[in-house]
């Protein structure tokens, strides 16, 4: 199975082969055709299954098809993290004129702020960061989002951050998709696919 027989379009496939990943890893396979026909994906998947590549490339198709400011937000519990998915999505992306921004603590918020007035694609961030920027960042708001990510959802809620996700739950749009990455599924991942998801799919590895 190539990354082109999953339904991706020539330039992501082109940049997949760039990266030289000869072929998609098995998150990849199993969630990409799913999520390119508009599901909501659970994925069950853990660092190193290629679970950032099974969001971001289904993301950047719909992207490019409608090319939007603030049009996916990722959330994930720590800022290595953030800036990892954020490496992907540049060498996955900026070929084609991606623009994304990590959003997390221990940064100064006023450039921040300023890299968020550039209206980015993409944003990349803890939560607990991004509440800060919506409740005080005057211009800035996730109305128009189409895509939610919850990255390693299950670290997420045991990082205590679980208020932060509910507030940014209330303030974006409820059509929209929605992709749940966790390595575990647990009782407060359960509850949390049950507010934010609309009859996903669920995908294991
Ligand atoms: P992740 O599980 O998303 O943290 O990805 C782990 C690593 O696998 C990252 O460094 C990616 O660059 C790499 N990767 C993702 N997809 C593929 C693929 N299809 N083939 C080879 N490497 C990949």
């Amino acid at each position: 199975v190539s990354f082109s027989d999953l339904g991706l379009i020539d330039v992501l496939c082109e940049a997949c082969e760039q990266l030289k990943w000869k072929k998609p890893t098995k998150i990849q396979r199993e969630s990409i055709p799913l999520a390119l026909k508009g599901r909501d994906v659970i994925g069950l998947a853990e660092t190193g299954s290629g679970k950032t590549a099974a969001f971001a490339l289904p993301i950047l198709q719909s992207l490019l098809a409608n090319p939007q400011r603030y049009f996916a937000l990722v959330l994930t519990p720590t800022r290595e993290l953030a800036f990892q998915i954020s490496e992907q999505f540049e060498a996955l992306g900026s070929s084609i004129g991606v623009k994304s921004v990590v959003i997390v603590g221990g940064m100064d918020m006023m450039s921040q702020s300023l890299m968020l007035a550039k209206k980015p694609h993409i944003i990349i961030a803890t939560p607990g960061r991004l509440v800060d920027h919506l409740e005080n960042t005057k211009g800035f708001n996730l109305k128009a989002l189409k895509f939610l990510v919850m990255d390693e959802a299950d670290r997420i809620l045991n990082m205590d951050f679980e208020q932060e996700v509910d507030k940014i739950l209330k303030v974006i749009p409820r059509e929209r998709r929605t992709f749940l990455f966790s390595a575990t599924m647990t009782k407060k991942v359960q509850k949390l696919q049950r507010a934010s998801l609309q009859d996903p799919v669920k995908v294991e590895v």
